[in-house]
């Protein structure tokens, strides 16, 4: 039989007449990581597979490249998709059942939003954010799409096309905003010229735009595409080095405040392959190749980590990120609080003169920083450009990342 394999794009001969869960223990596949998918079917583990089958084996990681027929808890038929974690597997339809009902639980246990508030949703062209827009529309949510253009080659133009296709068949508005023709820099020039690392530079102009599209366009929450393995990664990330702060703002619900728009993460209680599934089922076209530019990035290694443990204990990653937010976040809560003033160049909150994406949008374009600060006749110091220097290449304000927590 034939296997075609993503990430790289192979394809290879092996033999079948056996089960899925022998397939990929053969090919060192670990089966929370991967689509299983023959025509246009989803296979589970213990799904057979013979001679003459194609089967495509879709890496679901973001960053990542790596005899009884179950049956549906709900309804008892074939099941096609089977959630470990839980011990259980679903039919297409009930698992789509599944996946929304996670969300409505996300969205009402956090009280995210409302019927009538009018929602960003920050969709990249990945399996994430389609399925996140896709599921509030369904919901009857108010949900806009907003693009980010970062200008990575045919990447980003690939994403681009994916979130307008799925904007036009469902009839939503997408905004599209442009990091070159809005800003003067995209995401590769950034990287070659900054001080920090590319996927700094761009983490930090998604946050920036997301946040000033919102308020700018009378929005009242920005939703991200986050989903469960995402947020296990970035707690274990933050407690390996115990940034405290970062981990005291790492909740699915940032409240408005001072300058920041609501952010929310309604797909926190879904893996990566749940979203993965769900996109699939649901039909929508996503960029299934991963950014070309985040190769090795320390996310991913953490995401690895956790799925090697996931893979012997399921239900890891749920009890470290879930009782996190239920047992550990009240103890991070922030003692101190820190005063945000408009950044003097655009207006968005900082905690100093300028805010970090004009530090590193100057730095990357070699303009000097001067605000209507200097020119209301606050004198430029001698050591202002030693301070501005200095200031490029400190790390950004977790604040100016996660915003200010809820108290
Ligand atoms: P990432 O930073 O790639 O892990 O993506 C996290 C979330 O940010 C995604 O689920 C999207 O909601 C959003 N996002 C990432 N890239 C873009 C983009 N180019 N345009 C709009 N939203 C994006
Ligand atoms: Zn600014």
């Amino acid at each position: 039989m034939k296997v075609r394999l993503r990430n790289p794009d192979r394809e290879v001969e092996l033999a079948g007449g056996r089960k899925i869960h022998d397939v990929l223990g053969e090919l060192g596949i670990n089966p929370d990581t991967v689509l299983v998918i023959r025509e246009r079917e989803l296979l589970t583990r213990e799904d057979r597979v013979g001679e003459a089958d194609v089967i495509e084996i879709r890496p679901v990681i973001s960053g990542g490249s790596g005899g009884n027929r179950m049956r549906c808890r709900r309804c008892k038929d074939p099941a096609v998709v089977e959630i470990r974690r839980h011990n259980t597997a679903f039919c297409a339809d009930c698992f789509l059942r599944h996946v929304r009902e996670q969300v409505k639980r996300a969205i009402e246990s956090h009280d995210m939003f409302g019927p009538t508030d009018r929602i960003l949703v920050a969709v990249s062209g990945g399996k994430d954010s389609l399925a996140l827009w896709d599921v509030l529309l369904e919901l009857g949510y108010r949900a806009h799409g907003l693009y980010l253009g970062l200008g990575i080659a045919e990447y980003s133009e690939r994403s681009h096309d994916v979130a307008r296709a799925f904007a036009r068949e469902r009839d939503a508005h997408l905004v599209e905003v442009d990091l070159a023709r809005d800003y003067g820099f995209d995401v590769p020039t950034a990287g070659r010229k900054g001080s920090r690392s590319t996927c700094a530079v761009c983490g930090l102009s998604k946050r920036y735009v997301f946040n000033r599209a919102a308020r700018e366009g009378g929005y009242d929450v920005i939703a991200t595409g986050h989903n469960l393995d995402d947020e296990a990664a970035t707690l274990l990330g933050n407690t390996l080095r115990w940034q405290t702060d970062y981990i005291a703002r790492q909740s699915p619900v940032l409240p408005e405040e001072e300058g920041f728009a609501r952010k929310v993460k309604p797909l926190y209680r879904l893996s990566e392959l749940e979203t993965a599934a769900f996109a699939f089922l649901r039909g929508i076209d996503y960029v299934v190749e991963e950014c070309p530019l985040v190769a090795g990035n320390t996310q991913l290694r953490y995401k690895e980590a956790m799925n090697q443990l996931e893979s012997t204990s399921p239900g890891t990653k749920a009890q470290f990120f879930l009782g996190y937010l239920d047992r550990a976040a009240p103890l991070f809560a922030m003692q101190d609080e820190v005063q945000l003033v408009g950044c003097e160049r655009c207006g968005q909150p900082t905690t100093g003169r300028f805010c970090a994406f004009c530090r590193a949008r100057a730095q990357i374009l070699g303009e000097r920083l001067e605000g209507p600060g200097a020119e209301r006749g606050s004198p430029r110091r001698p050591s202002d450009d030693r301070e501005t220097a200095e200031a490029l290449a400190d790390e950004v304000m977790p604040v100016e990342i996660y915003g200010t927590p809820g108290r």
